[in-house]
């Protein structure tokens, strides 16, 4: 157990690792981050951060040396820089491996009896030709590695598309479209002896492949799925022996739950539970990775809607606490670049 007053250090600078450390510093913990990211967005609220190339193992030895628990909010962290923090870190490097590679990870749901959209491995123009022949369009090819919010994805509606495509020079997956009727996430805690805690799973909706709102109640298209999708999120936390916080995405279909996509990580989807829920998803990732009891993962309000705040839409945020039930996060980000993430609102619904 890491007892508050204990250090964790945190790999990666963006929003998820700041929401990370504002949830430890309640706790009495002292974070520090590691990022090769000068623009990072965790100096307001970690002890230290190390701007280092993660391939620098001198930096990334010293960084361990002061950390009693090394955890991720970025999941892209190359498993080679890994070596001085490995013997630190929750949840297990395995659970990086295994969500890093589109390809690993649907095979791995798979193996569990989960079911992914219809996919094929693309490694070259013949094996894409191979794949629209086999799958059909519409379809997203998809970079095995790297992608996030919809970067590193190209949607293909006839095979005319794909003949006008540069091919990226990386491993591809290419998956039919699923024809869903809502998005869903199951978002959950396990700790080391194996207790799992679930929160509510929003509805999703995404805008230009990047999450737009989460909302609960999430209705009866996806709540009639919860029982199968979270029997699956909790057997892929099981068998990878996942200490933390897990996320697994799914899209609704009358014939159930398909896999999409896990972050082995806080998700997006799960900001509103700073507010919404009686523990958070940073709150509890910081229990379970220090060997702390999960906190009560119950939704407090009737509903709840989350908003991202992406580019331009920051400048005037302040507009969103013109509702008192609504919370207003900014990440701090300097420039509200097209596309960019800058924060997020949260409103508590309390009449439905
Ligand atoms: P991803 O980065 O794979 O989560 O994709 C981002 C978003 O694109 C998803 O949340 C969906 O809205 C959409 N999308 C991705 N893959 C598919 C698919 N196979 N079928 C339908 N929609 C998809």
């Amino acid at each position: 157990m890491i007892a508050p007053g204990g250090t964790i250090g945190i790999l990666g600078g963006g929003q998820l690792g700041r929401m990370m450390a504002i949830a430890a510093a309640q706790m009495g913990y002292r974070c520090i981050a590691y990022t090769p990211d000068k623009d990072h967005v965790v100096g307001d609220v970690c002890h230290d951060v190390f701007v280092n190339r993660w391939e620098d193992t001198l930096a990334m030895a010293a960084f361990a040396q002061k950390c009693g628990v090394v955890t991720w909010e970025f999941e892209n962290v190359p498993a080679a820089a890994l070596g001085p923090v490995e013997a630190l870190l929750a949840p297990h490097p395995r659970a990086l491996e295994t969500a890093q590679d589109r390809l690993n990870e649907k095979r791995f749901v798979e193996r569990l009896g989960g079911r992914a959209a219809p996919f094929v491995a693309v490694s070259s123009r013949q094996e894409l030709m191979d794949a629209l022949e086999r799958i059909g369009t519409p379809g997203i090819l998809k970079t095995c590695r790297d992608g996030y919010d919809g970067k590193g994805q190209w949607r293909i509606a006839t095979s005319r598309d794909a003949e006008g495509l540069s091919l990226p020079d990386a491993p591809c997956v290419y998956e039919g479209m699923v024809p869903f009727e809502a998005e869903f996430s199951v978002i959950l805690a396990r700790t080391a002896t194996g207790t799992k805690a679930f929160w509510d799973s929003t509805a999703n909706v995404h805008k230009d492949g990047m999450l737009h709102t989460s909302t609960l109640p999430a209705g009866d298209a996806v709540e009639r799925h919860l029982g199968e999708a979270r029997r699956l999120a909790g057997e892929v936390a099981d068998a990878l022996g996942y200490v933390g916080v897990l996320t697994l995405e799914f899209f609704a279909t009358p014939q159930g739950p398909v896999f999409n996509e896990m972050a082995p990580r806080v998700h997006n989807s799960g900001h509103w539970t700073i507010e919404g829920a009686a523990t958070s998803q940073f709150e509890n990732h910081i229990r379970a990775i220090c060997g702390l009891p999960l906190g009560d993962t119950r939704t407090v309000s009737p509903g709840v809607v989350m908003t991202n705040i992406v580019g331009k839409d920051a400048d005037d945020a302040a507009r969103w606490l013109d509702d008192p039930a609504t919370h207003l996060h900014l990440y701090g980000k300097a420039k509200a670049r097209e596309g960019r993430k800058m924060g997020h609102a949260t409103q508590l619904v309390w009449d439905l």
